[in-house]
């Protein structure tokens, strides 16, 4: 099984004449298509939102987009929450989830009028004390031990340094009550990248029944329940995606069984996707520049893991396609290599490709989402390009690449770099 670039050789041949490899080309057709999947999946919720995750994505010409999509924006950082407010998304449309928060990042929060999501107890403090305390919070929930679907375990909460325990649940809503805030929210994220249709409808069932107890136990009114992230991507050619229609059609069924017998009917639903609304609609396009042959097979691309971190750092799979080779014999087999000092910097290893020649355009598949956004400078690599490939086939140019003087600018006040 194969997957498909979503440019062809001699469209990409064409993209790569204008801006130099290697860069990030992001597809936006897809992109709008899926954002209005999610929608309709999640359209019999009266008020449902996603707030696209800014980190997998921190791009303003994409989150362009899924504004004018109906999406909101998820921040968790002083730059992510400027990122979004210059893109235009106001108040109530953005969503900012931190954790370990410092007191300027609550202020800009609160400056912007943005939904704050408390990751512990002990912030409401901080942000009284940094800010005030607005009339809607949301608080995140962490239920400890194993999520499990069907006695498989999916993730391990109880390590995760994230949300509060249930009992502060409950203590959280009570002290915010007492502090005037008259609308809710409870938001938990307990398992990352999932494959299958399952998860968001397990998570809402756990979150739903604890939204009862809160407003039982306090008769706080709970106002949207957010779902966060974690939907995932098929990576492996092998692997079958997630249905979005089944997921959202899941959450309703979970609605129905729980919040609706409880008068909690009017309650909004939320999501905070990042890698399902974008990782399979950018690619990472590097050109081959070397091949070395020692005790195995080298390909040294023009990108390395400064652009692309997930294989070196999770050894995570990323499809590749030698453009113009689709239909060619996968007979070699290789480590396809970046040129960092670091022998974990390889996009693939013991890979069977096609023969690959000096020049050949290798696509990057599934780096959209959590891709350009890990980028970093170990070893004086510079930040590639982003390019969007538009509806209209045209491409617009949406970040410039990095230049030596932008790898200096921190030392302006030194002189030493002036001339560069
Ligand atoms: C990272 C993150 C997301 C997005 O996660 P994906 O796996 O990309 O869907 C959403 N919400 C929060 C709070 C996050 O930290």
């Amino acid at each position: 099984m194969s997957k498909k670039p979503f440019v062809s050789k001699e469209k990409l041949d064409e993209i790569a004449a204008q801006y130099a490899t290697p860069f990030y080309l992001y597809d936006e057709t897809a992109i709008r298509e899926t954002a209005r999947r999610v929608n309709k999946a999640f359209a019999w919720n009266q008020g449902f939102k996603e707030y696209f995750a800014v980190k997998a994505t921190p791009n303003p010409a994409i989150l362009k987009i899924l504004h004018e999509e109906g999406c909101g924006a998820d921040c968790s950082s002083y730059t992510e929450l400027q990122m979004a407010d210059a893109v235009g998304f106001k108040g109530d449309e953005i969503m900012f989830s931190s954790n370990a928060t410092p007191a300027e990042d609550f202020q800009l929060a609160r400056q912007l009028n943005v939904t704050i999501n408390l990751d512990d107890i002990t912030h409401i403090d901080f942000l009284e004390k940094v800010a005030d305390i607005p009339d809607t919070v949301s608080c995140r929930y962490n239920p400890g031990g194993h999520f499990a679907i069907a006695n498989n375990i999916m993730d391990n909460p109880g390590d995760a340094k994230y949300g509060m325990t249930r009992e502060q649940m409950t203590e959280a809503y009570k002290i915010l009550l007492s502090k005037g805030v008259k609308h809710f929210g409870m938001h938990a994220f307990l398992a990352s990248n999932t494959v299958t249709n399952d998860y968001y409808p397990e998570l809402a069932r756990i979150l739903f029944q604890v939204a009862v107890e809160l407003k039982e136990e306090t008769g706080a009114h709970i106002e949207f329940i957010n779902l966060s992230g974690g939907v995932g991507i098929p990576y492996r050619p092998d692997q079958e995606g997630n249905d979005i229609m089944v997921i959202g059609e899941g959450v309703r069924q979970a609605f129905e069984d729980i919040l609706v017998p409880a008068g909690m009917g009017d309650v909004k639903i939320f999501t905070e996707m990042g890698r399902y609304m974008l990782a399979p609609y950018g690619a990472l396009v590097a050109k081959a520049i070397h091949v070395k042959h020692t005790y195995k097979e080298y390909i040294g691309l023009d990108a390395c893991a400064a652009n692309l971190m997930r294989p070196a750092m999770y050894g995570s799979y990323h499809h590749i396609t030698v453009m113009g080779k689709e239909d060619a014999p996968c007979d070699h087999k290789y480590d396809i290599t970046g040129g960092l000092c670091e022998n974990n910097d390889k996009f693939a290893i013991d890979r069977m490709l096609p023969e690959i020649n000096i020049g050949d355009l290798l696509f990057i598949h599934d780096a959209g989402a959590h891709g350009f956004a890990m980028g970093y400078n170990y070893n004086g690599k510079l930040r590639s390009a982003e390019v969007l490939l538009k509806e209209d086939g045209s491409t617009e140019l949406i970040r410039r690449a990095e230049t030596p003087a932008d790898y200096f600018a921190t030392f302006d006040f030194t002189g030493l770099f002036k001339n560069i």
